[in-house]
């Protein structure tokens, strides 16, 4: 049956980038699609500490931007600033289409990973780019000798907190328990940073300022006092969505919107396989997205195989 390509790989963060490279290594005629440009979410991680092979650690951007290099040295078309917008299956055949135009693949590899999650109440839409913000590597260095807020408790939240005290003289952590959810590491140099206030179970209500960031009121969740603080700008991690919109209907998602997989990262839809933090595992780490992004390509490869001439 004739198709456009052998593989169509949805997504250009660590899971996409290394199925680009696995199935161009295997020859198969592959075409990356990238919403905005490749890297992904860990483009915008400042250090990747625990990606093995960079003792030191490695800059996010450094390290996808080599996964890419990577990809395309292996014959991959990576095309990005291309939306795919919907995915249909006829005949076996997969049709994804971008702007208007299907294009057509024998299997097709889902790696389009998460969006960070937000909150709704006042302020955090009006002041977006005004001191709220969802990227502290992005943004961290316009809050020199100020204070800012981070929205969380995991290893996200935690990390961004620690980076964003190379430049803030203060940063608040505010978070809805009494415990933080990041690994201990993290809560010990956040112990030792001397610039980092935890707000414990607390929720912030609202986002207060003219034109631009400069207060926010948080509620204690046992008592419900409200308390202001005099801030400069609030970074969200509070954990991400999948963005799974685009194939809702056609493979199967759990009741987060995550894709569901077999153990071959095989979809509902023959042919069609996730990768990487769009999907429902376990863990999402750069080193999990790339060994299932390489599982994925083998896998694809080998359903074209079985199942095209
Ligand atoms: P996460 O682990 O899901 O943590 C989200 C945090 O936000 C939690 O502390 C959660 O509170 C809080 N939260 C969620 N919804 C909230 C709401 N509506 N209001 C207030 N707080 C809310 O997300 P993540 O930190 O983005 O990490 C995602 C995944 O990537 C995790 O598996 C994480 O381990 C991984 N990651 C790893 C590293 C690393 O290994 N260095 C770095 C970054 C991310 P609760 O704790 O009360 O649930």
């Amino acid at each position: 049956m004739n198709a456009d390509y052998d593989v169509i790989i949805i997504g250009g963060g660590p899971a996409g980038l290394t199925a680009g490279l696995y199935c161009g290594r295997a020859r198969m005629k592959t075409l990356l699609l990238e919403k905005a440009t490749a890297g992904g979410q860990a483009a915008t991680t400042d250090a990747i500490e625990n990606y093995p092979g960079f003792p030191e650690g490695i800059g996010g951007f450094e390290l996808t931007e080599k996964m890419k290099q990577q990809a395309l040295h292996f014959g991959a078309e990576i095309q990005e600033i291309k939306e795919v917008s919907s995915l249909e299956v006829e005949d076996g055949l997969k049709l994804v289409k971008v702007d208007a135009t299907a294009i057509s693949a024998r299997s097709v590899i889902i790696a389009t990973g998460a969006e960070p999650k937000t909150l709704d109440i006042p302020g955090v839409a009006e002041f977006r780019g005004k001191g709220v913000s969802y990227c502290a590597t992005c943004d961290g260095a316009f809050y020199r000798d100020k204070v800012v807020a981070v929205i969380g408790g995991g290893n996200s939240a935690v990390e961004e907190a620690l980076f964003l005290t190379k430049f803030a003289s203060k940063v608040y952590i505010v978070h809805r328990r009494d415990e933080l959810r990041a690994d201990k590491i993290l809560r010990e140099r956040v112990a030792e940073s001397g610039k980092v206030e935890i707000v414990w179970d607390a929720h912030l209500k609202k986002i207060l300022g003219k034109g631009k960031v400069e207060e926010m009121v948080v509620e204690n969740k046992n008592t419900h006092d409200r308390t202001s603080y005099q801030i400069d700008g609030v970074f969200f991690y509070i954990g991400s969505v999948p963005n799974t919109e685009f194939c809702e209907g056609v493979v199967d998602l759990d009741e987060r919107e995550f894709i569901r997989t077999d153990e071959s990262l095989q979809t509902n839809v023959p042919g069609v396989y996730a990768a990487g933090d769009c999907r429902a595992n376990l863990l999402k780490q750069v080193a999990v997205a790339v060994g299932e992004g390489a599982l994925a390509a083998v896998e694809a490869e080998k359903y074209v195989e079985e199942n095209f001439d």
